[in-house]
């Protein structure tokens, strides 16, 4: 079927740029599991010569994934890290500045700091959400301001076209990591340039694969992504791209029992006399409710909290639960419980960490598609013990 932008979403993700196999009708596209493609003569090949530069399962998933932002069809890759390097050589060279706000996943702050920092890349993390901060940043070599909205794992949030205004004024792209609300916030409508994924969580969804994608609407840039794909050499691979394809599938569906059942869970956390602090984006107590519900559909799948007797009694909780799972990932249909500060969050300072909220008490909790009531007898448990 063709991609028609006008169709909604859940028809989109189901149909959008797939067309039944032309040799078999098989109505999935295969896993087109080939290094290489045989050439009918010299210079006339079917639009594939070698899968590192186009692979027809990836292209099915670049064309499909595309639709979830109305966005040219994605460029994926092997993993989420791979895309953010990407995404910073194809929009920054050495002596350039970056704008990246103070909370995003510790991969991309050791990605700046420890990779791209050698390469004459300079960047500045800073709180979106204040003003005077965010007007020193800006450097006449500033060409990107990065951002994660929600903020993993604070939550935090940043006004996404007030961000799209401001980094337009300086001279800049603003590149958006969407990786924890696909489907339930647009970035590029509200003004970015770029949309970074993991595909990794929400997207795949299922725990199965580790992927990435950048989206753009912008053809140029789409072309000079497309180039480095292949230059670096880091593409999804097909049968990774094909659990993808099914992921997307059911994404909206997900996402909308991973909100009820994360407003269920946080509803609950929050009237629990031994939890100090819950941060979640759809709840009234949540700082930036009012700027979650205009840019946001629900309150997405991720919960952060912390409970009374700091990081010992935070760690207790997670070595006690049994529903819930303790371990690294986000956006499956397992919830899993984390400690930021010594697991997704490690490589970023203790003393940074604390600076920007993320203490060694903080647990976060990726609310998964369980039975909810489940899932709150799970934590009323483990907060008992
Ligand atoms: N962006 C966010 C918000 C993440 O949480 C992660 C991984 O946890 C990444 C990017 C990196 O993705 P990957 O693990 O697929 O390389």
């Amino acid at each position: 079927m063709a991609s028609d932008p006008t169709h909604q979403l859940f028809t989109r993700l189901i149909h959008g740029g797939l067309a039944p196999d032309p040799s078999t009708g098989a109505i999935l596209t295969p896993i087109y599991q080939s290094t290489t493609y045989v050439q009918e003569a010299v210079g006339k090949d079917k639009g594939f010569t070698y899968s590192r530069t186009r692979n027809p399962t990836v292209a099915a998933l670049e064309r499909n994934l595309g639709e979830l932002d109305r966005a040219l069809p994605a460029a994926c890759f092997a993993t989420g890290m791979a895309a953010l390097t990407v995404l910073f050589l194809a929009t920054l060279k050495g002596g350039d500045h970056a704008v990246v706000s103070d909370v995003v996943y510790g991969g991309t702050v050791r990605l700046l700091r420890q990779v791209f920092a050698d390469l004459g890349v300079a960047a500045t993390f800073v709180d979106p959400g204040d003003p005077a901060a965010l007007a020193a940043a800006w450097r006449p070599e500033t060409r990107l301001f990065l951002v994660e909205s929600p903020a993993n794992p604070t939550l935090k949030l940043t006004d996404l076209a007030a961000a799209a205004a401001a980094a337009h004024a300086a001279g800049a792209l603003l590149a958006v990591d969407n990786t924890l609300l696909p489907s339930i916030q647009e970035p590029l409508e509200l003004g970015a340039d770029i949309v970074l994924y993991s595909t990794t969580k929400y997207i795949e969804g299922h725990n199965s694969t580790v992927g990435g994608a950048l989206l753009t609407r912008d053809p140029a840039l789409a072309d000079r992504i497309r180039f480095l794909q292949n230059a670096v050499g880091c593409i999804q691979a097909p049968f990774e791209a094909w659990l993808t394809l099914r992921g997307l599938k059911t994404l909206p569906l997900r996402m909308e029992r991973h909100a009820q059942n994360a407003l269920a869970v946080a509803r609950f956390l929050e009237s629990h006399p031994r939890v100090e602090r819950v941060a979640y984006p759809f709840l009234d107590s949540f700082p930036q409710v009012e700027l979650a519900r205009r840019q946001q559909k629900n309150g997405g799948g991720m919960i952060a909290f912390e409970v009374f007797g700091g990081s010992e009694a935070g760690i207790r909780v997670m070595n006690s639960v049994s529903l819930c799972s303790l371990a690294e990932n986000l956006g499956a249909v397992e919830t899993l419980i984390t400690h930021p500060a010594t697991m997704t969050h490690a490589p970023i300072p203790a003393a940074e960490r604390a600076a920007i909220g993320i203490g060694d008490g903080l647990v976060r909790l990726s609310v998964g598609l369980e039975d909810p009531n489940d899932l709150i007898a799970d934590l009323e448990r483990a907060l008992q013990s």
